[in-house]
This record gives C-alpha cells, structure tokens and sequence, in this order.
C-alpha cells in the first residue's frame, strides 16, 4: 500500500505542529522543520517513528538546500507554512524597512526557496502538490492597511506562487495557496475564530484533494475559493 510523505515547514507550534499531528495519526510519513529542534513530550510528534526533524531557518537558503539534500525520498505534498507577522511598526507613513524586508524574506522569498530545494523530491511523487500558508490579509481586494508589511509579504507570495503554479503545471506539480482561518495561535491571538485543529484539518483536505485542475488557486481553510 503506498503511503503520502509530507513536508510541513514550522512544525514546532501553531497549525504546522497540528498539521504535522493530523498528518501522523492519517499514518503518514511526515518531515517537519523547525528553527531548533526541540523534544517537546507534549507535542506527540518527537520520537513518532514516521516523524522526521529537519532543521533549518527558511530565510538559510543554503540550509534549505542540504536539508534537501539529506533526504532521498519522494515527497508527495509540501506545505510551505512557516510565517511571521512582521515588524512592530508597519504602516505605510511609519515603516521598519529591516522588519518589512525579513517578513518578505519569511513569507514571500522562503516558501519559493523551499519549493525550489523539494523540487526533486516531488518530482519523484505519482501525484506532486505545493501548498503555501498565504492569509487572506493579503488579499489586492480589499484596501486595509494595517500590518502592510505583512499584507504586502501575502499578496506576494501568492504572485509567485501562481506563477510557480502556472512553470510547474506542464511538470504535473500542482500548486496552491490557502488563508488557514483566523487562527488560535501565537500569530492569530485568542480571540481567533478557529482552533488550530480545525484550521489544520481543513488545509490537509485541500492538499489531499489538490489536482492539476485546481493548481494555481486560492483558497480558504474550508475549502471555498478566496479573490487574490
Ligand atoms: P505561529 O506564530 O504560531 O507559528 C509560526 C511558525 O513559523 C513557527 O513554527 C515558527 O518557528 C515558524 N517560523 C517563523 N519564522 C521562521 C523562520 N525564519 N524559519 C523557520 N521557521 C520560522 O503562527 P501560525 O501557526 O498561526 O501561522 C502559520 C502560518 O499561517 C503563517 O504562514 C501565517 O502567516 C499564516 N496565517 C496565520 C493566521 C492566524 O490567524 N494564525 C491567519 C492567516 C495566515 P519559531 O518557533 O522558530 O519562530
């Protein structure tokens, strides 16, 4: 019987870590990295025999590449989560330039390098998938501009992963970006409306899902279409 190997960045905590938690008990085999990997008992992932530990920083792109390197495995679905909000201050008449250009290099630069390093290993998959943790934030509907920095990161990202969707569909990798939801996490706060659990649950039915038909898109945690 074959079994689906996924690649979820930033497994530690938040959604990636309740991926990573959701993916193992469906039996798959799951390669999670971390900036440091840590052995948290409560984290149910450590020590799973179908867990592996890749360490890297996403923004290490060097690191990235012989993380890839040390794996010879296909790879089936990569999930791009890795994400900061960005710089304290981030308003378009009150800028951290560093902080704007680290958010950049997190959440639009990192997820292209990610997907550039796995290349190979999901070309070896029968049916290959990229999905990025984009947010809705970064939508070019809708004119808020609070957290620009990070707004703009998202609304990036899902410029270059439609483009990767649309270099990669003659290779049959399909490609996705998705809003998790607004999320119980460090990120999303407590008063989020979703828990990580349901916004995970979600995001792996859509990789699970995810076809040639449907690369390129943009999606929401339940599955409906989201305006880039
Ligand atoms: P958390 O802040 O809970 O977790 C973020 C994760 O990203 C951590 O594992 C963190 O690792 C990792 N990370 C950050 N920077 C780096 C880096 N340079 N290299 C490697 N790993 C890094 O966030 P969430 O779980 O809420 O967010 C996951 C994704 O969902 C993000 O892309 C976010 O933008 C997106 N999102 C979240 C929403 C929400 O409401 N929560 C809403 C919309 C989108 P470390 O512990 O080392 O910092």
């Amino acid at each position: 019987m074959t079994t689906t190997t996924i690649l979820i960045t930033g497994t530690n905590r938040g959604i990636g870590l309740e991926m990573a938690r959701q993916a193992l008990a469906k039996g798959w085999t799951v390669y999670g990295s971390a900036r440091e990997v840590v052995s948290d008992p409560d984290a149910h992932i450590c020590g799973h025999p179908k867990f592996h530990d890749l360490q890297f920083d996403v923004t290490d792109h060097a690191a990235v590449r012989s993380a890839a390197a040390s794996i010879s495995e296909p790879i089936d679905i990569l999930i791009n989560n890795a994400g900061i909000i960005g710089p304290q201050r981030q308003s378009t008449l009150d800028m951290d330039f560093d902080g704007f250009a680290k958010a950049f290099a997190v959440n639009t630069l990192a997820p292209l390098a990610v997907s550039q390093a796995f290349l190979p290993h999901l070309k070896r998959s029968s049916s290959p998938r990229i999905l990025t943790v984009s947010s809705w934030m970064g939508s070019l509907s809708h004119a808020k501009s609070d957290r620009i920095a990070y707004r703009a990161s998202k609304a990036a990202v899902n410029k270059v992963m439609q483009g990767l969707a649309t270099d990669l569909e003659p290779m049959g990798v399909a490609v996705a970006m998705l809003h998790p939801g607004w999320v119980r996490t460090d990120m999303g706060g407590a008063a989020a409306d979703i828990d990580p659990a349901t916004s995970a649950a979600g995001i792996l039915k859509i990789a699970e899902g995810l076809t040639l038909e449907g690369t390129g898109q943009f999606y929401n945690w339940d599955g409906s279409a989201l305006d880039f």
